[in-house]
């Protein structure tokens, strides 16, 4: 008889792993050794499930490079047992943390499918049971060749499983809380789970690496922004690097202010890498005269990059180059794993 896959399902925080409480009305977090209380359907899975909570859940907005290498050290760690795992977590940075797990676990050959839910597990009406069993059979699925169908770091969320780092939380209330906007679904689940997506195969040389460096900003442009209250952040010794979130394809207006300091910047060793604030669509600098300024100054073209991943690229190439600017900005401009066109 073969046997059952087996799946590590790590619980890190947020609301699905949360119940009344009867006597106070509020929601708290429930031990989550008793999670086949919650869902007696797990165990009529024909999956070997062993569960590891964090010492404390951890609500989402919380989360930060810490806590992505806890969970990229266990999911190393723990690689050779297990033939998938699951992460719980709350949903509100989950595309931050899938878009960082992905650069730190490059070449995976095992799926690891980040899941939470909108409404607790412990609600009538909660998403997060399905949430949860869908993304526990992504999770052991395999080929009749016994490699695994999903290689990659993926968002399952409400009948779809997308690239973790093409995905971003897009509905504070909707079940359909994800999109992946320029990256049609890995997986649909209806009936069967129909994997119609791009099929990323891992390389097979598993490379942990946690070392993030966060000296990152992020600057969304607006009608009006006045650059001088923004001075600060062009100083390279504080901050390595600066993403600025542009118009359309990559455009800005022509203010001399913000030229001169994005000048001084570049030339003092900061990067700049210019993504845009449109969900779908990609940067094209020189397009248009206003993005003409970027393609002749040396700001990088983020293309399609998702606004999580721009972050977590970037404090994954400050800390991997670590100062070498030439290689920062060839791996800046290249896809990684998956996460640009
Ligand atoms: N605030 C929660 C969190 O992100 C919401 C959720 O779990 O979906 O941790």
């Amino acid at each position: 008889m073969q046997t059952a896959p087996k799946v590590l399902v790590i619980y890190t925080g947020g609301t699905i792993g949360m119940v009344n409480d009867p006597l106070t009305g509020s929601l708290t977090a429930f031990d989550f050794g008793d999670v086949y209380k919650h869902i007696p359907e797990l165990a009529r899975l024909n999956v070997d499930l062993t569960t590891h909570a964090f010492p404390r859940p951890i609500d989402s907005s919380e989360m930060n490079p810490h806590w992505w290498k806890e969970m990229a050290e266990l999911v190393y760690n723990k690689y050779h047992e297990f033939d998938g795992f699951v992460i719980l977590h709350g949903s509100d940075t989950m595309a931050f943390t899938a878009s960082a797990l992905s650069f730190m676990l490059q070449g995976i050959q095992k799926p690891v499918i980040l899941t939470g839910s909108q409404l607790p597990i412990g609600t009538i009406r909660t998403d997060g049971k399905e949430n949860l069993i869908t993304a526990i059979e992504i999770a052991a699925d395999k080929h009749a060749d016994g490699t695994a169908k999903i290689q990659e770091v993926a968002i399952y969320f409400e009948y779809s499983l997308y690239r973790g780092n093409r995905t971003s939380k897009v509905s504070a209330s909707s079940f359909e809380a994800f999109r992946s906007p320029n990256l049609r679904p890995l997986a649909v689940a209806g009936v069967h789970i129909d994997y119609k997506g791009e099929n990323k195969l891992g390389n097979g040389n598993l490379e942990l690496f946690t070392d993030f460096d966060p000296s990152v900003a992020l600057v969304k442009l607006f009608p009006g922004l006045n650059w001088h209250l923004y001075r600060s952040l062009f100083d390279v010794k504080q901050v390595k690097a600066i993403i600025i979130e542009t118009y359309g394809s990559g455009n800005a207006p022509s203010d001399q202010t913000f030229h001169d300091l994005l000048l001084t910047y570049m030339q003092a060793g900061g990067l700049v890498l210019n993504i845009t604030q449109c969900s779908t669509g990609i940067v094209e600098q020189g397009k248009y005269e206003t993005s003409s300024f970027f393609e002749k100054n040396g700001v990088l073209s983020g293309k399609d990059l998702t606004t999580e991943a721009a972050v977590t690229k970037m404090m994954y190439v400050l800390g991997k180059t670590n100062g070498d600017l030439k290689a920062a900005k060839t791996l800046l401009v290249s896809s990684i794993c998956g996460e640009q066109s």
